[in-house]
């Protein structure tokens, strides 16, 4: 079976919009009530509740004086929402993601059709009471409707994302290498494949592209305001942003194909760049080099072969750790470029090691989540950053089992 998804636009009546606007209210009440009652009971019990447990929380609700509105939203939007609760919850205990988040009624909204949303005469139709919504479906929908999620807009768009499961065969899983990869300032991709190392820094035309842009920015600073030379300067400073922006997309789509063409798996470090951004001096040129927009595209293009892209802890200590010894030191500035290992000795070059262990790491989840976990025989356990688990485990056999190359010690 293969998935997928369809964006289109709709045109609720005014009546709808009212109708959509109560289950955007009562989808998002129950989600902020039921994550609140979880970390109620996390604190109490050490335990959050479970999706079960939380839906059963629902018939009483309904019946309840202050909260029965609930009853008139369709019951199985709620239920959806108790899911994507859950599974918010579930990705932040295993650090896919943020703890989740309380919504806010200011913030883009919206609801989920686990079922029985259908297209009628080129419109959606969505169960319970809001009927049929005027749409523009520019393809024909193929293939069995799955879920539905409905959302609007902070600019007061209302938009249907539409799932649907279409016979066929889900692309087999991609074969070749995997990459670990260091996303950094000095350059801004170093690559291992497990045996050789390569860096990519951005190209120089978009480095003197961008050299033009601050220039002009800055003389743009300077024109007085209202004046027409300020208003073509604006134009300009645009145009040049624009270009900037172009060929800073053209290098990452361009990477990003050269790595997925032949791998079956890339392996990068989870960001999180708000927390880096914390740094005043990293911030701008953080921004500047589109390390998410990269991860994006890297992601996309492996899912459409069928390969994977793996996110490792931004906690993991990938610099700091000798990748021969796993050793950790405890210290290591940012400019320090190279170093020696104080326990076996290897001479290290900063960023060419952290991808490394960025890989090693990466390849110990797909071993966790796989079959050829058995064939590596030890233990292996998807956690990460623990310096013990490290220490002890056959991380270059486990390469070797993954790529399929027979394993030469067990
Ligand atoms: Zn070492």
């Amino acid at each position: 079976m293969l998935h997928k998804v369809v964006q289109v636009r709709l045109y609720p009546t005014k009546e709808q919009q009212v109708l959509l606007a109560q289950t955007f209210g009562s989808a998002r009440w129950w989600w902020n009530y039921a994550l609140n009652k979880s970390i109620e009971s996390y604190k109490e019990t050490g335990k959050g509740l479970g999706r079960t447990a939380l839906n059963a929380l629902l018939p009483d609700l309904k019946k309840a004086e202050n909260t029965c509105w609930l009853a008139e939203c369709y019951s199985q939007v709620l239920q959806a929402t108790t899911l994507n609760l859950t599974t918010a919850y579930k990705n932040f205990f295993d650090k896919r993601a943020g703890f989740p988040k309380f919504k806010s009624k200011h913030g883009k909204q919206s609801i989920q059709y686990p079922q029985n949303v259908k297209i009628v005469g080129g419109n959606v139709k969505l169960p319970g009471n809001i009927g049929i919504v005027k749409a523009k479906i520019h393809r024909p929908i193929e293939g069995k409707i799955k879920t539905v999620t409905i959302s609007k807009t902070p600019s007061e768009k209302y938009l249907a994302s539409i799932l649907t499961e279409v016979e066929g065969d889900n692309p087999t899983t991609a074969e070749g290498k995997i990459y670990g990869i260091d996303l950094g300032l000095k350059h801004f991709a170093v690559v291992t494949d497990g045996e050789k190392v390569s860096k990519y820094d951005n190209p120089k035309h978009l480095a003197k592209h961008e050299k033009n842009l601050k220039r002009k920015q800055q003389k743009l600073a300077r024109k007085q305001k209202g004046s027409n030379s300020r208003y073509k300067y604006r134009k300009l400073v645009a145009k040049v942003y624009e270009r900037v922006s172009n060929s800073r997309q053209d290098f990452l789509h361009k990477l990003s194909y050269k790595l997925v063409s032949d791998s079956q798996a890339v392996i990068v470090e989870n960001l999180h760049v708000k927390g880096m951004v914390r740094n005043h001096n990293l911030a701008k040129a953080i921004s500047d080099c589109g390390w998410g927009t990269f991860t994006n595209f890297l992601a996309y293009k492996l899912e459409r072969k069928g390969g994977k892209l793996i996110e490792i802890d931004r906690w993991f200590p990938s610099s700091k750790l000798c990748s021969n010894c796993f050793y950790q030191i405890s210290e290591l500035s940012l400019d320090v470029r190279e170093w020696a290992c104080p326990s076996c000795g290897t001479h290290h070059d900063r960023d060419g090691n952290a991808a490394i262990n960025i890989r090693a790491e990466g390849i110990r989840w797909l071993l966790a989540e796989g079959s050829a976990v058995s064939a590596v025989g030890g233990e292996v356990r998807p956690k990460m950053g623990r310096k013990s688990n490290l220490r002890h485990s056959p991380l270059i056999t486990e390469a070797n089992t993954a790529l399929g190359t027979p394993s030469q010690c067990g």
